[in-house]
């Protein structure tokens, strides 16, 4: 039949909608724009509801979605665990029925021409090694955040004593500074098991046969210059880079039989055009409940519309990241006394989970209060919606000052302290901040570039755009290692 005669890939992600976003989006370009079957292997360990509908929102004959069998996790993971290391053995346990699944499971298919993983699946690296697939890595976050990744195990040999302790920021050869105070969570402590999962993996990129990165020339012109033409890990040399972002969730539809969807969709159709601050913080984010408190009354004193997406508060920054979608808790039982009555004319507050990309697709969305996570950055670049930047944990703070001090598209609320530590701002502040956003001179300014970005959004991912030719060039290698075919044109 047809679908035989079609070259085949597989992907690996590890859990999290962050993970499985990017890689599904590619998984659908190669089916829809490049006639690819794909096999998307899927950690069903700890995988959520809103990971489920995602997955199976869009059937397609040629895509097979098969989830690896579930591991025995008893006495690996502890309360204590940083999410990282969590992760990371999740991963590690599930891949162990890797091998089986490929040389057994996936039997009637068409051999793989290509295996792409995030960075958290490196272990597929072994998993494959004498099959003969090439192993592909597809990098989630930035450009930045992949430079300074790839120069880690530099770092790692030449720096004594902790990288947040250095009195210069970061110099990587031919890129921007990175400030100390921004480094990611799992560089921040070398002595911890996150730390050392982390640079195991980054070590392991140079194994990749290429590196996808969920990026483009306009956004990240320094850092991506600096990966195509500086082989900067110096003895190690570095795979391919190919920047073939933004790859994005698809807009979520209000007839996909969620209710929360429909009357967001709706509230958000009986509001007047760029009026409306979206405040949401990722898969993870969660505020203390001082935090919160906070958010809640500085946006009230904003007077400005807004929905605002609520979990219940904790002291851990990325609580929900296991859970999201599925904390039934009553937002009222948190949120200050008669907040939801008092602002119900203006604000709409939604619990644990809202069809993001439909929100910010919306006309009459005007800023986005974000974590800065890298999917929902380039989300709402692709969407032409200014952001205010609160980071929380992961790459977050690194993400937030890119993009209010290289991009401009973003101005930054004052949640990290000289040390990179969490700090607690009040109403008075927030409130100024949102009104600078949606009223503002400065709030035109980021509105103005951030629509030039979603311009060159459009044009990277279309038909002669860098983007659309960059992953065009990479199918064609794998069918022309595959049959000998070629069918290049433009869909
Ligand atoms: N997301 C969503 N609704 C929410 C919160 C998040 O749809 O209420 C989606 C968002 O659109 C994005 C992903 O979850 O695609 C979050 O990924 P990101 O990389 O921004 O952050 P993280 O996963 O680290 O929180």
């Amino acid at each position: 039949n047809a679908s035989s005669l079609k070259p085949h890939v597989a992907f690996l992600a590890s859990p999290g909608m962050g993970h499985i976003t990017p890689l599904f989006e590619l998984a659908l370009r190669l089916l829809t724009q490049h006639n690819f079957q794909v096999t998307f292997l899927v950690i069903t360990t700890d995988s959520t509801v809103a990971q489920y509908n995602y997955l199976h929102a869009t059937p397609h004959p040629d895509l097979h979605i098969v989830d690896l069998p579930p591991a025995d996790m008893s006495g690996l993971l502890f309360d204590d665990m940083t999410a990282v290391a969590r992760l990371c053995v999740i991963v590690q346990e599930s891949i162990r029925s890797l091998r089986s699944v490929l040389l057994s499971g996936l039997k009637n298919r068409p051999k793989l021409q290509a295996f792409i993983i995030d960075i958290f699946c490196t272990g597929v690296f072994d998993a494959c090694k004498d099959l003969s697939i090439p192993v592909y890595s597809f990098f989630t976050a930035s450009a930045a955040l992949l430079a300074f990744s790839l120069y880690l195990p530099t770092l790692d040999r030449e720096v004594e004593g902790e990288f947040v302790d250095l009195p210069e920021p970061i110099k990587i050869p031919g890129c921007n500074q990175i400030q100390t105070h921004d480094l990611l969570d799992q560089v921040r402590n070398r002595k911890i098991d996150e730390y050392k999962w982390y640079l195991m993996h980054v070590s392991r990129l140079s194994m990749a046969t290429g590196i996808f990165a969920n990026t483009w020339h306009d956004l990240e012109p320094v850092w991506l210059k600096a990966l195509e033409i500086e082989p900067f890990f110096a003895d190690i040399p570095t795979p391919p880079v190919y920047p073939i972002g933004p790859l994005t969730k698809r807009i979520e539809s209000a007839s996909d039989g969620n209710a929360d969807t429909k009357e967001v969709m709706a509230w958000l159709d009986r509001q007047p055009k760029d009026s409306v601050l979206f405040v949401a913080l990722g898969s993870g984010g969660t505020l203390t409940n001082m935090q919160l408190t906070e958010l809640a009354l500085g946006l009230e004193l904003s007077q400005q519309r807004f929905i605002l997406v609520v979990r219940t508060p904790s002291d851990s920054a990325f609580a929900a990241l296991f859970t999201a979608g599925v904390d039934s808790d009553d937002p009222r039982g948190y949120l200050p006394d008669g907040f939801v009555e008092r602002t119900k004319e203006v604000g709409l507050v939604v619990s644990s989970w809202a069809p993001q990309v439909a929100v910010l697709n919306h006309p009459s969305t005007g800023a986005y209060l974000s974590h800065c996570g890298w999917n929902s950055t380039l989300e709402s670049i692709k969407h032409g919606v200014p952001m205010i930047g609160w980071p929380l944990y992961a790459e977050q703070r690194m993400n937030a000052t890119m993009l209010s001090d290289e991009i401009g598209v973003a101005v930054k609320m004052p949640v990290v302290g000289e040390r990179g530590e969490t700090v607690v701002v009040g109403r008075k502040e927030i409130e100024q901040v949102v009104r600078v956003v949606m009223e503002g001179e400065e709030g035109r300014k980021i509105r103005k570039r951030v629509k030039e970005l979603e311009a060159s959004a459009r044009e990277t991912l279309s038909c002669g755009g860098s983007s659309y030719e960059i992953l065009a060039g990479v199918a064609e290698s794998w069918k022309r290692q595959g049959c000998g075919m070629t069918t290049r044109t433009c869909i």
